[in-house]
């Protein structure tokens, strides 16, 4: 197959067959295709998109491209949650020891597993693996065979896209990262269930994003992005529940890689002190992955109890501990570390009111320029850098109140720091403000 040709047919909107997809992406893990050519056909896809059947191919051969988890019995639960791609978004970090240790306790030792394949920063918005690896020593890199040990164990394990694993995501990704093609329904649903499905899975919770700061800025795109996961979710036989929720304003408190580590550490530590949207959508999705890994045994309300119930405790938060260490973390020294003192640049209020809006893409993009984030593939991602936000939507504020602090690497950077006051409109109005916004099945 020419790659030229196979270019050209998507750039003018032509139909793919299963098997140009499947060479090209075999082409590609193996390095025979230069990211250039890559680059210009997710360009092409991009604008044109792809078909339910193009979808499930890409899918497919994303898949076969590495190794999967095999099953040898379906006694247990499998359960999995993946997020589409928020700022400020770390409830991964918090649902898996949460979810473990609920299971644990309300269904039974064992029964339930969480194989956990997040990705990296994508675009403006920031990844679990580079939230991860902020920690000293923490490998997200497990081979199967090391990941399926971390399961059998201790129920779950927290890693990437690796060069056994998937691959061809983890490939695609960086690609998409730096090139601006992130945000296709096509090419998000293919890397969210390639990875998704090579897990090995029974049930999945989708955490829909929607709003200015994520790839799907309408309720209608979000929706159309949501139907083709649930799609995608029933053609390999796995149960699917997707939750649209808010992604204007970034998630929780803090943004930027080690601190949204410490974020998750501090939820899990007194719950009752962590920001409400955070709360909201945790146990959201919490009580979802807990309901579907009963398999209907307990409701949405008693999943929810069960895991209020393990945040009044400190279960979870042991667990998240033991989480980090059992993939070669140095908790001890990350902790340690977050309590030093980096370089501040507090952002204070330009006038009494009431926050109106916090836009989460600039947010984004800022933590990105701070090297929070990748600007090329190459680009090591600066764990240090970030903002937390005192002061979230709609609430009240003085003239010259801290709104938030910056967390900058060097004093040239507090440029791009003072650039954050913009992203925070305050006025006169109320606002009432929803995290989760619907439930599409
Ligand atoms: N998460 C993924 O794994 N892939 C995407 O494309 C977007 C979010």
């Amino acid at each position: 197959m020419l790659l030229r040709d196979f270019i050209e047919c998507k750039r003018e909107g032509q139909k793919h067959t299963a098997g140009s997809i499947r060479v090209f992406v075999q082409g590609f893990v193996k390095g025979e295709i230069p990211d250039y050519q890559v680059s210009a056909w997710l360009m092409a896809v991009y604008f044109r998109g792809l078909d339910c059947e193009e979808i499930s191919e890409l899918t497919k051969a994303m898949i076969a491209s590495g190794q999967c988890f095999s099953r040898t019995s379906r006694d247990q639960f499998w359960i999995d949650k993946h997020s589409t791609g928020g700022v400020g978004d770390k409830t991964s970090l918090i649902l898996v020891p949460l979810v473990n240790v609920t299971a644990e306790r309300v269904l039974g030792k064992g029964i339930v597993k969480i194989p956990m394949v997040s990705g990296r920063g994508l675009g403006h918005t920031g990844g679990t693996l580079d939230k991860l690896e902020s920690i000293p020593g923490f490998r997200t890199d497990l081979s199967v065979s090391e990941a399926r040990v971390n399961l059998e164990k201790h129920g779950f394990f927290m890693m990437g896209q690796t060069d056994d694993f998937v691959p061809a995501d983890r490939m695609l990704y960086a690609l998409r990262d730096v090139t601006g093609t992130v945000d296709s329904p096509s090419l998000i649903v293919s890397s969210i269930m390639s990875k998704k499905i090579a897990e090995g899975i029974d049930g999945l919770v989708i955490d829909l994003k929607c709003g200015s700061a994520a790839f799907m800025k309408t309720h209608e795109k979000a929706r159309a992005l949501g139907t083709a996961l649930i799609r995608s979710a029933r053609e390999h036989g796995v149960a699917i529940k997707v939750w649209l929720t808010d992604m204007s304003e970034p998630l929780g408190r803090m943004v930027g890689n080690a601190i949204e580590v410490f974020e998750s550490y501090e939820f899990l530590s007194d719950y009752r002190k962590a920001d409400p949207g955070l709360v909201e959508v945790v146990l959201t999705l919490g009580s979802s992955m807990l309901e579907m890994a009963s398999r209907g045994s307990i409701s949405p309300a008693e999943a929810k109890k069960a895991l209020v119930k393990s945040l009044e405790g400190s279960v979870a938060r042991d667990c998240f501990v033991r989480m980090i260490e059992n993939q070669g973390g140095d908790w001890r020294s990350f902790y340690e570390y977050n309590t030093r003192q980096v370089q501040r640049v507090e952002i204070g209020a330009e006038q009494s009111g009431i926050i109106q809006s916090i836009d989460g893409h600039a947010v984004g993009q800022l933590l990105v320029e701070l090297g929070g984030g990748r600007k090329k593939v190459s680009d090591r991602v600066n764990p240090e850098v970030g903002f937390e936000f005192h002061r979230k939507v709609g609430c009240s504020v003085k003239e010259n109140e801290r709104l938030a602090t910056a967390f900058v690497s060097n004093p040239q950077q507090r440029e791009i720091a003072e650039r954050l006051r913009d992203a925070i409109i305050i006025g006169k109005s109320k606002v009432a403000k929803r995290w989760v916004l619907e439930c599409l099945n």
